[in-house]
């Protein structure tokens, strides 16, 4: 396992069952109630349930290596909702079911907001100077 160091870096920051030392258990996991199994030495790293999705994600790079090197399903997390733009009907891959908009329609609208506010901005000052 390439990245068992980075991933008790990871249990050491991040993980909210990780106690440290604790009972005199070391690297003590009061989920697991016992050591945390990650500072084992157990090959491969055992899975752990909380960690997997409580404390892993926080990582996108060691998520996906971790997960690729157990064979499981990144594809599942990461896969974006697809999406018809609601301007120009184009299917897209969006971030949010919120999104209503392709990303070049997105910075179209974007634009054209600025726009209007310089727009409205220009004939405030104007009114001002008049
Ligand atoms: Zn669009």
């Amino acid at each position: 396992m390439q990245n068992k160091n980075k991933i008790k870096q990871l249990v050491k920051n991040n993980c909210a069952c990780y106690l440290g030392d604790k009972h005199g258990i070391s690297n003590y996991c009061c989920w697991k109630d016992g050591s945390c199994e990650f500072f084992g030495q157990e090959e491969p790293l055992p899975h752990c349930g909380y960690f997997e999705n409580g404390v892993l994600p926080t990582d996108d790079k060691l998520e996906r290596e971790y997960k690729s090197e157990r064979s499981m399903d990144v594809e599942r997390k990461t896969a974006k909702p697809k999406v018809n733009c609601q301007k120009c009907g184009e299917t897209f891959s969006a971030n949010s079911n919120r999104q209503l908009y392709c990303e070049k329609c997105r910075k179209k609208n974007h634009n054209e907001k600025s726009k209007l506010r310089m727009q409205q901005m220009r004939k405030n000052r104007l009114d001002v100077t008049l």
